[in-house]
């Protein structure tokens, strides 16, 4: 009996069958904007394979004023058709059912074309949309229907209609952005027109048998947003219309709540899903922030949705499903909800892939081959470099033996791991523990490997990490490394951190707040960025606003650039730690210049002038030099010897580029 039975068990929407209640959500990857339609299909056609029932393509343009920028994909004329074609027919062969987003931006979409009901720009965009007139929304509708029929030409077992997130359909729902005062705009009735009309023209134009999805926003987040009556009308009008199920969206692009980051409750939306079900019909799908079957399978036990859709987790194991299904749910690789190498990529303008799979993505130019012959390897440093080197070089077939000085394997990920709101890299560290245990590689732990330890081995692979930059200010003895403080030594109640870059926030985070982590705790963490309820306010926005606890210290956060800090953390969740820690009240100064280190205190200068910040303790996380003396002695052994990650080049350095490296080495050995 599988621990799954409501998430395999199949569904039917309208006339087709689905094997399962699973569904791949939509994500951009920027792969059909490359051009090489055969690698999109490679990878849609892994996912198909790894068992999920419903994929949903990434957002599809019906035109070019509505691609969310400009040269977006879509599926506008007829020779589009024949590279989607190329995507189903391989979907299909591999079981599986797709379905194409049609996402029209409206004033999200980065260009000078842009339309909306109304010329309000989005406070996340440059360009004031031209308001649509009577004859420029019937065209939007027609492009849009359009573009669902040619889906069905191109094989699409229907389309999903992108109608949340505060795109073009949702922008015509609330007042803020339509303030038209004609037929499309006024009362509810009128602002929802558009959103309705949409469906019943792209049912009509496909027919009575697809799949039509409509992404109905639950819970808008800005001010002045969807009541949840109106959320209700809505989806009952929707239904009406021909919709066969609805997926539910959360926030809006502009929200400065966080919708999706792993600091985000796992699951923490399902509570709109489950109370909108019994309001209509048809079956409704929860998303945001699941990433695992068991939780997954919780939700559809507790009847809160019919289906539940994953998108990143995706990217993270295509074999998602199929794994679940076969007993093996430890070996899925945890999406950890970290946005570095998918959409950070995105809006970076590189191709998305994922921190823990490089190959998402790059299925047809990163492969694992068996290996020709199998050889004798050695990887020194369990970190994410090492543990991944290992993993992949000895499901190739060699025989891998990896050493740490520590008694564990994990390496850093130890140290994310006890920062509040990075509870998931618990599960990361867990999946390579049970892959390296699966792939047969030995460990030699709790001593440091000697050059004599590595004579045997064909390959020696030296990923030992880094060391803490010695910063050389004066009095540095009085003060304590990040590595000391995340694990777990005491630190009193006034702070000061030199260094401003990931690990700098991290540890403020960690130094802010007491007692359980918010990210484990849905009803402080609702408080916390004022989550309210579309039923007392129109949007969900909290009216006393957010309410994070009292910070448990008083910290400051400092660094010599004089630019803001925070500036270069990820594009897409940079702005969620700054606000995490402005609210805790941290003062995050740069151009600071660092004079000594004194009992009394931290002694700086700013714009010339000196001050003593009167704190209990200094924190270095000043960044990290690579550790690699062992390196240069197996070298001198003249072993055939690889340096990979932090030992490589400590600057910049990441999970994301430890492990792609690692993979990248070990496809190769
Ligand atoms: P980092 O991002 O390079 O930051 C180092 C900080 O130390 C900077 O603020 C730098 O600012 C300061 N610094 C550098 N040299 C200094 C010196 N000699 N004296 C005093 N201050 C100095 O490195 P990190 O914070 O150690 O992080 C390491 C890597 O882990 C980074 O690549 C980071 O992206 C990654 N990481 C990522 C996350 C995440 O959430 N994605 C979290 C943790 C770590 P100034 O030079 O301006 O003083
Ligand atoms: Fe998930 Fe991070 Fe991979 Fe994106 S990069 S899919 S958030 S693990």
């Amino acid at each position: 009996m599988t621990p799954f039975p409501h998430l395999l068990a199949p569904i039917r929407l309208g006339d087709v069958a689905l094997r399962n209640r699973v569904v791949m959500g939509s994500m951009h990857t920027g792969l059909e904007e490359t051009g090489d339609w055969e690698r999109v299909a490679s990878f849609y056609a892994a996912r198909a394979a790894g068992g999920v029932g419903l994929i949903v393509t990434g957002g599809m343009a019906p035109n070019r004023e509505g691609g969310v920028f400009p040269g977006a994909a879509g599926l506008f004329s007829d020779k589009d058709i024949a590279n989607h074609r190329k995507v189903t027919d391989r979907v299909h062969e591999n079981g599986g059912r797709i379905v194409m987003q049609v996402l029209h931006a409206g004033r999200y979409a980065y260009g000078k074309e842009c339309v909306a009901p109304s010329a309000v720009k989005s406070p996340i965009s440059p360009f004031v949309p031209t308001a649509l007139d009577e004859d420029g929304i019937e065209k939007q509708i027609n492009d849009i229907a359009m573009a669902a029929a040619r889906a069905r030409e191109a094989g699409y077992d229907g389309v999903e209609i992108m109608g949340s997130e505060g795109y073009f359909l949702n922008q015509f729902l609330v007042r803020h952005t339509n303030r038209r005062t004609d037929g499309w705009g006024g009362s509810y009735e009128n602002r929802m027109r558009l959103p309705v009309e949409v469906v019943r023209r792209v049912r009509a134009a496909m027919g009575p048998d697809a799949i039509l999805i409509y992404r109905i926003s639950l819970i808008d987040l800005v001010p002045d947003g969807s009541s949840w009556d109106e959320v209700v009308t809505l989806a009952r009008a929707i239904e009406a219309a021909g919709a066969s199920v609805l997926n539910t969206g959360i926030g809006w692009h502009e929200a400065r709540v966080p919708t999706i980051a792993t600091s985000v409750p796992r699951a923490a939306f399902t509570w709109l899903t489950a109370r909108l079900r019994p309001e209509v019909g048809i079956p409704v799908i929860t998303s945001n922030r699941i990433n695992t079957p068991e939780v997954a399978e919780g939700i559809l036990a507790s009847g809160q949705a019919d289906m539940v859709s994953m998108a990143r987790p995706f990217l993270a194991d295509a074999d998602f499903v199929a794994k679940a299904a076969e007993g093996r749910a430890a070996e899925i690789a945890p999406c950890i909800a970290c946005n570095q190498a998918c959409l950070d990529h995105t809006f970076g303008g590189k191709l998305t892939s994922c921190l823990v799979n490089p190959r998402a993505c790059h299925e047809t130019e990163l492969t694992y081959a068996p290996a020709q012959v199998a050889k004798k390897i050695a990887v020194v440093g369990a970190g994410p470099a090492g543990m991944m080197t290992a993993i992949v070089a000895a499901e190739r077939g060699h025989a891998v033996t990896l050493f740490d000085q520590a008694a564990r394997v994990g390496g850093q990920l130890h140290l994310a791991a006890n920062v509040p709101g990075k509870e998931e890299f618990v599960g990361l560290i867990q999946w390579f523990d049970t892959m390296l245990g699966k792939a047969g590689v030995t460990r030699r732990l709790g001593a440091p490997a000697t050059p004599t330890d590595l004579v045997d081995f064909d390959e020696v692979v030296i990923a030992t990490g880094v060391l803490p930059r010695d910063p050389g200010i004066t009095g540095q003895d009085r003060a304590l490394s990040y590595i000391d403080v995340l694990n777990g030594a005491p630190v009193g109640r006034r702070v000061a951190i030199i260094g401003a870059g990931g690990i700098g926030f991290d540890v403020a985070e960690f130094l802010v707040h007491s007692g359980q982590s918010t990210t484990e705790d849905f009803g402080r963490w609702r408080l916390e960025w004022g989550v309210g309820d579309p039923k007392d306010v129109p949007g969900g926005l909290a009216a006393a606003g957010p309410q994070p606890e009292a910070p448990a210290r008083e910290v400051w956060l400092l660094q010599r650039k004089a630019e803001k800090p925070g500036r270069r953390l990820g594009k897409t969740t940079g702005w969620i730690h700054r606000a995490a820690l402005q609210m805790k009240g941290v003062k995050m100064l740069g151009g600071i210049n660092y004079t000594a280190i004194t009992e009394q205190g931290l002694l700086i200068e700013r714009d010339g002038v000196q001050e003593l910040l009167p704190v209990d303790d200094v924190i270095l996380c000043a960044g990290q030099t690579p550790l690699r003396v062992l390196a240069d002695d197996v070298m001198a052994n003249g072993s055939n010897v690889h340096v990979i990650g932090g030992a490589d080049l400590a600057s910049e350095l990441d999970a994301k580029r430890a492990i792609d490296q690692g993979a990248r080495l070990a496809s190769r050995l």
